[in-house]
């Protein structure tokens, strides 16, 4: 992390407002280092200690987590009627404007990743990047191998449009899994509907190399590891 003035590295970390720093830094509830810190412009970097009223401050300057979504729940930020993925988190996350990165159906569970690093997301979602989703799927009735190729190759939708070319692994003659590389609305239920069948549940289990850990049960959520963060972390600059 490259240095940043103190008052920006206290307020980024969401600790304090520029205005709340100056009052602490008289008050000096701040050290750097374990010296009382005087200057709200003081560089500071990752390899400083920072404490406030003598805890230490943490500063990331993203947040990324991984929550396994029950049905039931949008994938939106806030909703008139429903309940949202972010109805899930303790109240101390609300502060940071997380937002789901891709959407899933409110009957759709599975894999979301949850997130405040609006760059990256919106590279990771765009169609150019390809990223491959991962779902696992059940249908109401049995699919024919000549009709999962007309949808691996790319079907055509009421609406017009073609869906890209993707990969399908049937399990049994009713459930599988699907990777696309790109997310329309309700794609996968509509690709299954534009061969007379019906998807009667859907699950993601991966975004790019990111896998649904499988720990977590429904409702649950954990951080990512480094590793998983590297898929966005690589869209930084
Ligand atoms: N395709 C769908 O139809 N629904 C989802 O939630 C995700 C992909």
């Amino acid at each position: 992390m490259e240095k940043i003035r103190l008052d920006k590295f206290l307020s980024n970390a969401k600790i304090l407002s520029r205005k709340e720093t100056v009052v602490a830094l008289k008050r000096q509830e701040i050290t750097i280092n374990d010296k009382p810190a005087t200057k709200k412009e003081q560089l500071v970097g990752s390899d400083d200690i920072i404490k406030y009223k003598g805890n230490i401050v943490t500063y990331e300057k993203y947040i990324y987590l991984m929550l396994n979504k029950p049905a039931g729940y949008v994938s939106s930020t806030d909703d008139p009627r429903d309940k949202t993925v972010l109805d899930l988190l303790p109240d101390i996350y609300k502060k940071y404007d997380l937002f789901p990165c891709g959407r899933l159906d409110k009957d759709t569970v599975g894999l979301v990743i949850l997130t405040n690093n609006g760059i990256a997301t919106h590279k990771l979602l765009s169609p150019k990047y390809h990223v491959k989703k991962t779902y696992y799927f059940e249908l109401a009735e049995p699919i024919s191998s000549d009709k999962i190729k007309v949808i691996e190759d790319g079907i055509l939708l009421a609406d017009g449009y073609v869906t890209k070319p993707c990969k399908v692994d049937m399990t049994t003659t009713t459930s599988g899994h699907i990777t696309l590389t790109e997310g329309k609305y309700h794609e996968i239920k509509r690709m299954f509907g534009a061969s007379n069948n019906k998807i009667t549940y859907l699950k993601r289990i991966s975004f790019d190399k990111i896998l649904l850990d499988e720990n977590l049960k429904e409702g649950d959520f954990r951080p990512l590891t480094d590793e998983e963060k590297q898929v966005f972390e690589q869209y930084e600059s």
